[in-house]
């Protein structure tokens, strides 16, 4: 088996056997001719069903969360449209994340609740919660590890054996995380769900989403979906994505480098309430992480001890990071969940702390980071 960045280079990537190019191609066209009616070369025939730019970035996706198929979307949520429409009907039951992706909640509370199915938010960190929260009708446990904006960690061996006792399916979103820091379905998770928008593009340039499994059947169903509701990215973003993927490994032991450093400095800091990276050794997660994780990630929140006031302030001072959505780029990004990404669960469950700062810390020269953020916080 070829290792992890081999395969993120290589895997779906053969060059290409015409004219001998060494990257993937991007192939915009629309259809493919045919030999003879039903003649497909290389079973290509419209690009909703089947694009071979699509192709090479699902292949890739594919050998690095160890799983059989990926199918590639236009977007994180299209992917997660399609992945509930696949396991669930009228009448079926899911657990969430107590601190799900925003956008996750909004798809099941808004848009599935309407079509009969039913949702329980859950602390995953929390087994005996998460059996309490289970009925013969859950179809689906929905997990994210770390979660957005908490940072909680679930143990994905000990939920999916859970799930699967009481007859669910066990999706990971391992967005946070990247398949280049856990690998859900060798844990015993069923699918791994990601918004490629995030670590695995990893330069703020594309929007997409993407879906892993080595269940043949339910591949099979979701392939069928796609194609029925056209939820497909184009070639084009398809291929910036397998641009980032190339270098994921190098990325994350950067983010991970830069983040260990700022957790440890926030820590300190007088103005810091409290702060949440699975990477320090008081996180209630810390030890799962160490096991299920090969480092603890690129993202850190925290609370400052001033409050929501205090919070707006230091987002609003910092010069490096950008005061910005979103997640997982070289560039260094600063948000306030509870204003921000996270405005869709306000007043739920789901709500988060209102001086809750989260990072999403880049690549950049960690001692500049640095820099900025205590200057930031002198205001808080
Ligand atoms: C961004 C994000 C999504 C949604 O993905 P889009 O590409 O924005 O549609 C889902 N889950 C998590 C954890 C995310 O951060």
């Amino acid at each position: 088996m070829p290792g992890f960045s081999t395969n993120a280079i290589h895997a779906g990537q053969e060059p290409d056997p015409v004219t001998g190019a060494v990257t993937m191609p991007i192939h915009p066209s629309s259809t493919f001719k045919q030999d003879g009616v039903g003649g497909l070369r290389g079973g290509y025939e419209y690009s909703r069903s089947a694009n071979p730019t699509r192709t090479a970035l699902q292949e890739c996706l594919a050998a690095l969360e160890g799983g059989r198929h990926a199918v590639a979307f236009g977007s994180g949520m299209g992917a997660s449209d399609v992945l509930l429409r696949a396991i669930l009907a009228p009448g079926d039951h899911v657990v969430i994340p107590h601190d799900a992706y925003g956008g996750t909640f909004r798809l099941i509370d808004k848009v599935f609740a309407g079509w009969g199915v039913t949702y329980t938010p859950v602390d995953l960190g929390d087994v005996a919660a998460l059996r309490a929260a289970l009925s013969p009708r859950t179809k689906l446990v929905w997990s994210e590890t770390p979660t957005n904006p908490l940072l909680g960690i679930a143990d994905i061996a000990v939920i999916a054996q859970v799930a699967h006792t009481a007859g669910a399916l066990l999706v990971v979103d391992n967005t946070f995380a990247s398949p280049y820091l856990q690998q859900p379905l060798a844990l015993g998770a069923d699918v791994v769900l990601h918004s490629t928008t995030k670590y695995v593009g990893g330069h703020s340039d594309v929007v997409g989403g993407a879906i892993v499994t080595s269940d043949d059947a339910l591949a099979e169903k979701i392939a069928f979906l796609q194609n029925a509701t056209g939820q497909v990215p184009g070639p084009f973003d398809a291929w910036l994505t397998l641009r980032g993927v190339k270098t994921l490994a190098v990325r994350m032991e950067r983010h991970c480098d830069n983040a260990e450093r700022i957790a440890e400095m926030l820590t300190a800091h007088p103005a810091v309430e409290r702060v949440l990276y699975p990477g320090l050794p008081d996180h209630p997660g810390h030890e799962i992480a160490a096991k299920q994780m090969r480092r603890f990630g690129g993202m850190v929140s925290f609370t400052l001890k001033g409050g929501q006031e205090a919070a707006r302030r230091v987002c609003a001072a910092t010069e490096l990071f950008t005061l910005a959505e979103s997640l997982g780029g070289v560039e260094s990004l600063i948000e306030l969940p509870a204003a921000m990404t996270h405005m869709s669960v306000a007043g739920s469950e789901l709500e988060v702390p209102d001086s809750l700062v989260r990072l999403s810390v880049g690549i950049e020269d960690v001692e500049d980071l640095v820099e900025d953020l205590r200057a930031a916080l002198a205001q808080a």
